[in-house]
């Protein structure tokens, strides 16, 4: 598919995720770094979203818990591009009741080409860019088009 040019905007509606395994993980890192996460839209599968408001003064949209198809509504999110960064840390030392899921949320934030970290080093990274606070120019699939070219 063709792609086009679009933009991530300055306030970023950042969707946060977190395997058991590494809920105590993410939920640190977001008190590390509330007063950046503050200046943005948070959303987070329902445990991850509630342990975080739990320990945090951040408020957070909660969806439906992770293995109940709160990673689904995630990747519909993107997908409709209401998301423009997630933040999964993932547990790659245990396995999932609901890996189908997990994997067609990396596949769809791959599909639409927004930031991703999936580990804490490289959730600091993007968290330290400049891009923060600033629009990101990124490349998108352009469906208008795709669609348009398949009717004609
Ligand atoms: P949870 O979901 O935040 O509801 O635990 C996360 C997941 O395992 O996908």
């Amino acid at each position: 598919m063709e792609q086009k040019q679009s933009i991530i905007p300055a306030k970023k509606h950042i969707a946060l995720v977190a395997h058991d395994g590494k809920k105590h993980t993410l939920v640190s890192w977001c008190a590390n770094h509330a007063n950046i996460l503050k200046k943005h839209s948070l959303s987070a599968t329902g445990t991850t979203g509630n342990l975080i408001e739990a320990s945090t003064e951040l408020e957070v949209t909660k969806l439906l818990s992770g293995p109940m198809g709160g990673d689904q509504q995630l990747g519909a999110m993107i997908a409709q591009q209401h998301i423009d960064m997630l933040i999964f840390f993932w547990d790659p030392l245990s396995s999932q009741p609901h890996d189908p899921d997990v994997k067609a949320l990396l596949r769809l934030a791959a599909v639409w080409n927004i930031p991703v970290a999936c580990n804490e080093a490289t959730a600091d990274m993007l968290l330290t860019s400049s891009f923060m606070e600033s629009e990101l120019p990124r490349q998108q699939p352009d469906y208008d088009e795709y669609l348009k070219n398949r009717l004609n």
